[in-house]
């Protein structure tokens, strides 16, 4: 698959060459220096790429080509949600009245703008269940700890300033215990028993007066509903703890269950994963935080308010946590979430979850003669295999995950969960038809048979990349970001 129209040289550079034609200057010339003082002023030309305009144009539609996104195929990265991202929403995020307008605008001219947040802080009240939204984090991360902060303030208004503690379960998403510490609280382990489910009896030992909350990601990273969310419930509240609830991938109950039904204080989602916000390259993104009326007065201040018809911002909180973010949220995500939301209606937004469930379960039941199925029981949104069988084949869920390249998918989350060995974390989204399910079966079938009968096939993959395995630390910890002339090749 490899370009052959664009070979590996990314030193492009002429001398004197150009891309540009600037017209000539028809006001007066002013002397860089007095305009922004010397220190500011370049002494040597910036190094930049000498390049003809059609050159630069290959070079970033080459690139483009070799990046694979939900929109060149299949994309099932467990946790991550990388479903179809309609492209109405993009029209709907650049009508010049969304797109041209400012944060510090007055309210009475962006009255439009303030509607439409308010309304989507509405639908998330109806489909949370939850009394009141703030839009204001930009990520699930972030909502997290905003609610965190939440909680915290909650407990020192009461005085109680014990409470050190946020309980999380060994199967929650990476981000909440980091959150917690964040937010200044011990994060306390408690673990999962054989059904892959919170342990309640271990729940019971670690819940005391020092729990300020317990935060649970439902489903939980091994895609699995939590059962016992009632009994959960009732231990955390009864020693005066709130309730945490990871929401990022509500699209596993949309329309059939509402955390402010199971009785949860607190609840974030991810309108990047579930409400279509694109998520590539780290964002942006947006984490609205869902609370109970005991926790309404510490949300993020301001709040949009509508009164007499008018929406504005009440910047009177006298308890609130203060801010989160610089001006109102990621505001181009929650129109795509809103526009969204508008066009699935409630029984598409129910639809949504019936097809990620039914998908998941059908390519886990697919698959699990050919991979160990951990948790042998129904899954929600997402599934885990393990590929302990391969590995005792001397092939690792690396090298499986570097095989799926050579099939043209993008590979599932492997290594993920921790508790799982060998993990294979697949969501295939609700967006994807049945061919492309079984498309993915067939080649997971295959590399299973490879492992067996040939693996170096599968120990050497991929073998139509560009370039095949990389050192992935350095590509992590040093990665080369901008253009260096001369360093680049
Ligand atoms: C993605 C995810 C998060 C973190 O969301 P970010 O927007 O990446 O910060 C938290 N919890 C769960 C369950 C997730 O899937």
């Amino acid at each position: 698959m490899a370009d052959q129209d664009f070979p590996l040289i990314f030193e492009l550079s002429q001398e004197s060459r150009t891309g540009f034609s600037l017209p000539d200057l028809d006001v007066p010339e002013m002397d860089a220096e007095d305009m922004i003082g010397s220190s500011f002023v370049r002494n040597k030309a910036a190094d930049l790429p000498e390049v003809s305009e059609l050159q630069i144009m290959r070079h970033y539609t080459a690139l483009s080509k070799r990046n694979h996104g939900v929109d060149s195929g299949f994309y099932p990265l467990g946790s991550c949600t990388m479903k179809y991202n309609p492209k109405m929403n993009e029209d709907v995020a650049r009508l010049t009245g969304f797109s041209h307008i400012h944060p510090y605008q007055a309210s009475e001219t962006v009255q439009g703008a303030l509607h439409l947040l308010y309304d989507l802080q509405q639908s998330l009240v109806s489909i949370t269940g939850m009394d009141t939204v703030t839009l204001q984090p930009a990520a699930g991360a972030h909502g997290e700890w905003t609610g965190l902060m939440m909680i915290r303030a909650y407990h020192e208004a009461n005085g109680d300033y014990g409470r050190t503690k946020v309980i999380v379960p060994d199967s929650a998403h990476g981000t909440n215990p980091a959150s917690a510490t964040v937010a200044g609280f011990e994060a306390v382990t408690v673990k999962s028993d054989e059904r892959g489910l919170v342990d309640l009896e271990d729940l019971r030992r670690v819940v005391d007066e020092q729990t300020a909350a317990l935060m649970l990601t439902n489903p939980n990273t091994l895609g699995l509903f939590e059962e016992d969310i009632e009994e959960m419930a009732a231990v955390v509240h009864e020693a005066g703890g709130k309730l945490y609830y990871d929401g990022a991938n509500l699209n596993a109950i949309l329309g059939y269950a509402r955390p402010g039904d199971m009785g949860f204080d607190v609840v974030h989602l991810n309108l990047h994963k579930t409400f279509t916000g694109p998520h590539g390259g780290g964002g942006p993104g947006s984490g609205p935080v869902g609370v109970s009326a005991e926790l309404e007065p510490y949300l993020p201040k301001p709040i949009l308010t509508k009164v007499n018809n008018q929406y504005q911002f009440d910047y009177d909180r006298p308890k609130s946590i203060g801010r989160v973010k610089p001006y109102y949220g990621n505001f181009g995500i929650n129109v795509r979430a809103y526009t969204y939301i508008r066009t699935m209606g409630p029984e598409g937004l129910k639809k949504v979850s019936e097809y990620a469930v039914i998908n998941a379960n059908y390519m886990m039941r697919r698959l699990q003669e050919q991979y160990e199925l951990p948790f042998d029981r129904h899954c929600k949104h997402e599934f885990i295999l393990s590929g302990k069988r391969q590995k005792k084949m001397g092939v690792r869920t690396l090298d499986i995950a570097k095989r799926l390249l050579d099939f043209g998918y993008h590979p599932p989350t492997i290594y993920f969960p921790i508790n799982v060995e060998e993990a294979l974390m697949i969501e295939p989204t609700e967006t994807e038809s049945k061919e492309t399910l079984d498309a993915f079966v067939e080649a997971m079938i295959q590399i299973s048979n490879e492992a067996k009968d040939n693996p170096e096939i599968v120990q050497e993959a991929p073998h139509s990349t560009i370039v095949s395995r990389m050192d992935e630390t350095q590509a992590a910890r040093k990665p080369v970001l901008s253009y260096k002339k001369g360093e680049t090749e």
